[in-house]
């Protein structure tokens, strides 16, 4: 993982879709799953739902969510600049007679729309720790606790 990427996710929180699901691309076998946002645990480590692979949930985000993070932080930066510079100016300008300068508020932007996870034909409940998730009809475990998929 770049580390470009990592300072996106730290500064960002991923918001789940309007479903309420945040979905998941294993780093090691490429394939895809989703999670209630609502029934997870907190924990940073989840499982594949289907080669078991462990990993920080992170880095288990798919191509999809990694642009969504970069739009909204690019957003915030952007934001962030313009009221500096526009300090800079009014600090620049205070004393000057001919020259008025004005700070205009900058509303904060708003976020790009969060993209919706992709469908899935299971969905589960785990039957030891309550996590919701959907995931292809071979999935094996919970990505939360393990136990194996009904
Ligand atoms: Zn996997
Ligand atoms: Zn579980």
């Amino acid at each position: 993982m770049s580390a470009e990427y990592n300072i996106i996710t730290m500064q960002v929180a991923l918001p789940p879709d309007a479903a309420g699901f945040i979905g998941f691309e294993c780093p090691q076998c490429r394939r895809y799953f989703k999670i209630v946002d609502a029934t997870h645990n907190g924990s940073h480590t989840l499982r594949c739902a289907y080669c078991g692979h462990s990993d920080d949930s992170e880095t288990s985000l798919t191509a999809a969510e990694v642009d969504y993070l970069k739009q909204v932080h690019f957003g915030e930066a952007t934001a962030q600049l313009q009221g500096q510079f526009e300090d800079d100016m009014v600090n620049t300008f205070r004393n000057s007679e001919n020259v008025t300068v004005t700070r205009e508020h900058h509303l904060p932007p708003s976020p790009p729309p969060r993209p919706m996870e992709r469908d899935l034909p299971n969905q589960n409940t785990c039957g030891s720790c309550g996590l919701v998730y959907a995931v292809e009809s071979d999935a094996k475990i919970c990505p939360q606790c393990a136990a194996p998929a009904k």
